[in-house]
Parts: C-alpha cells; structure tokens; sequence
C-alpha cells in the first residue's frame, strides 16, 4: 500500500471500515511519512476539538457510535 493521505484522513474521522482501517495501521507501522503526518494531524485536529469544546462548555460528551 502507498501513501494515501485521503484515506488517512478518513481513518482520522472514523469513517472507514474495519478492514481499511487495519490497512491503514498496518501502513502506519511501516511507514514514517504517513506517522508523522497522522501525529501532526491529530494535534491539530484535538486543538480544534479542545477549542470547539471550550466554547460550547453545555454540549456534554460524545460518545462514538459502536460498530461491530
Ligand atoms: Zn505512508
């Protein structure tokens, strides 16, 4: 598998399945670029995440939907 930065972003919002999802990971461990660049986005994605919470302290938590 190459690096496939569409499909890391949407690993990143959970909206592939299970089977790309262990591809991804599997990718992840092999691959420095693609770690790197996850990382980077995660920090900034959890800061949106941390500032949009802030401003909404009301919202509460939210859980996932489980898949199985
Ligand atoms: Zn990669």
């Amino acid at each position: 598998m190459k690096c496939d930065f569409d499909k890391l972003w949407l690993y990143l919002n959970n909206k592939l399945d299970s089977k790309a999802q262990m591809e991804i990971l599997e990718h992840l461990s092999k691959c420095e670029v693609c770690c790197q660049a996850i990382c980077q986005v995660a920090r900034d994605h959890e800061a949106d995440l941390f500032i949009q919470g802030r401003q909404k302290q009301n919202t509460g938590s939210q859980a996932p939907p489980e898949s199985d």
